[in-house]
């Protein structure tokens, strides 16, 4: 018997739930809750009652309304498909409930665009003396290509040296600017400055001003900027033998235009500004006149490819490998109504939670997917959707 208790009604949380609603041998029972409840319930009459069990409204900024909801759903596990800025007073509730958590994206405070561990990291012994677990970034990127890392460096390497994560959407949703998952928090991540890890230190660039033009398998090849991306710091800790670890991300060129007129005209900034009568901060209001990320999936065309370059030693050779998967923007609204972007983050979120309380990945603590054996991971993604390759590089694409 296993109850999960899914907070966030967005475009992941529509995949994530829909595939839980699939699995009822993982998922006995689902409970879904979010602060517009109304989303909830148009879900819930989509999957079915008899498999969402119940709805709730919650503001999950508030940790006392999530603890007075966690005790009265009573869940095995809370997987939290909200914003990052509830990732804290959520693990606070789970806390004082002893409940396990999941979430797909580290904290940030709402008013600094900054993510980073440090927060999450600090719960490690208090998860620990409650005897509960949190597992940490459980979508794709972070997630699988954590899960990716570690899967090479347990099959393909003796030690890991050099890993570029690279995300390419190679889709057309038809719109003249959006963004593919919630918009102000997508915006903050892309308009902060890169940092990359090399010989033991962070090093710094201006955002979006290192460019690659890589081939990306069944897209081609696309521009592709480095930024700092979370997973980098939990895996640069975790794989010490890194001498460099680095984040590429492909823009167009249309979207690369719109974003700089926005920030030209303060539209992206955080602070708040006075507007009649009221203080509204000015990448808020964007976001609430930019399409709803889970509207794009109609007509979107073409595919997403992830994926996680990794050169290494093996035997005392240098050798490269490319592990990704191809997602169908199409494919994935034929098959649960969302595009890729929502698709390869709802689907690793569905199956962290199904290792979680089928006790495969099980400890107490508060852990990042790399942590773990990544092979019976590797395995439900191959069965859920997101398949994965792995391709021997005669050399990397990238230079040293
Ligand atoms: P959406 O904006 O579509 O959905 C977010 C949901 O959270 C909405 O239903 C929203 O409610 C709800 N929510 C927001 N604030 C609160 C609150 N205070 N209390 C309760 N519910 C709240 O976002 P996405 O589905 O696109 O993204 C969800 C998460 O997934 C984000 O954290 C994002 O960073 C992460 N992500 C991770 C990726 C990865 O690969 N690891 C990739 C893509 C996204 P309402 O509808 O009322 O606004």
């Amino acid at each position: 018997m296993s109850r999960v208790l899914i907070i966030g009604a967005g475009g992941v949380a529509t995949v994530t739930v829909k595939k839980c609603a699939r699995l009822p041998e993982h998922f006995n029972e689902i409970y879904l809750a979010s602060r517009t409840v109304s989303k909830c319930e148009a879900l819930q009459k989509e999957v079915g009652a008899d498999r969402v069990k119940g709805v709730f409204a919650v503001d999950a900024d508030d940790a006392k309304q999530v603890e007075a909801l966690i005790n009265d759903v009573k869940p095995d596990l809370v997987v939290n498909l909200a914003l990052p800025y509830q990732d804290l007073p959520i693990m606070d509730a789970c806390l004082a409930t002893g409940v396990d958590y999941l979430d797909t994206a580290n904290y940030e405070p709402k008013d600094e665009a900054k993510f980073e561990y440090s927060w999450q990291w600090a719960y490690q012994e208090r998860f620990q003396e409650k005897g509960i677990m949190a597992l940490l970034g459980s979508g794709f990127d972070p997630g699988v290509t954590n899960v990716y890392t570690a899967y090479a460096a347990k099959h393909y390497f003796d030690e890991i040296h050099y890993l570029d994560i690279v995300d390419c959407n190679g889709g057309d949703h038809g719109q003249a600017f959006a963004t593919n998952f919630n918009p102000e928090i997508n915006i903050r991540e892309i308009t902060q400055r890169g940092r990359f890890w090399e010989n033991g230190e962070w090093k710094e660039t201006d955002p979006l001003s290192v460019r690659e033009d890589l081939h990306y398998q069944n897209i081609g090849e696309r521009a592709s900027y480095l930024m700092f991306h979370e997973e980098l710091e939990s895996l640069v800790k975790h794989f010490p033998s890194l001498k460099r670890a680095r984040f590429w991300m492909t823009f167009g060129d249309a979207y690369l235009n719109h974003l700089r007129v926005l920030e030209g005209i303060g539209m992206t900034s955080i602070e708040p500004v006075e507007f009649q009568g009221q203080k509204i901060v000015p990448l808020e209001f964007l976001k609430a006149v930019l399409p709803n990320p889970g509207s794009l999936a109609e007509g979107y065309t073409g595919m997403t490819c992830i994926g996680t370059y990794i050169t290494g030693i093996k035997d005392g050779k240098e050798k490269t490998i490319f592990i990704y998967n191809n997602c169908d923007h199409a494919k994935c609204n034929d098959e649960v109504g969302a595009q890729a972007v929502s698709y390869t983050t709802g689907v690793p979120a569905m199956i962290g939670a199904a290792l979680m309380l089928n006790g495969t990945w099980k400890k107490s603590g508060v852990w990042n997917m790399e942590q773990f054996d990544p092979d019976p991971f590797m395995d439900m993604l191959n069965e859920h959707g997101l398949p994965w390759h792995v391709m021997e590089c005669d050399e990397s694409p990238f230079k040293k």
